[in-house]
């Protein structure tokens, strides 16, 4: 249950005004609704804010997953067009800093090119290695 007080609550279609439940427990009610009517209500509202609260923060977890999968996604289109993406403090997909020298050359880090390399295997499925790929401009 969320303390503090509302502007309002919806209750049966009614509104109740300035009602709040305190960190105490205590209610504030100073228009002296029924008590048990005004903590339902204010439950019930804080569920309300709950749930939209936790479908807002899974809409952004699935929006940090995609743009993640397309920066994978560019950087094997430019792996794979011997572009590369050039020395990185930070990795160009995760944005994690970067420690080894491997990864600072490549711009980026071990894990995030584990899935770069799964991606290009997908689209060129026979013929991908890491030696292939640190070659920039090796022939095919
Ligand atoms: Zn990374």
């Amino acid at each position: 249950m969320m303390t503090g007080i509302w502007r309002w609550v919806q209750h049966d279609g009614a509104r109740l005004y300035n009602v709040g439940v305190m960190r105490d427990g205590s209610l504030h009610n100073p228009n002296h609704y029924d008590e048990a009517i005004v903590r339902e209500a204010i439950r019930q509202a804080s569920e309300r804010v709950h749930e939209r609260r936790s479908e807002a923060a899974k809409r952004a977890a699935t929006t940090k997953r995609q743009r993640r999968e397309g920066r994978v996604y560019e950087v094997a289109r430019r792996i794979m067009a011997h572009e590369g993406i050039g020395r990185q403090r930070h990795c160009f997909i995760c944005g994690k800093s970067l420690t080894d020298a491997e990864s600072i050359a490549r711009g980026i880090g071990s894990d995030c090119w584990q899935d770069v390399l799964v991606a290009i295997s997908a689209r060129r499925p026979n013929a991908i290695t890491t030696n292939q790929l640190t070659n920039k401009g090796a022939s095919e």
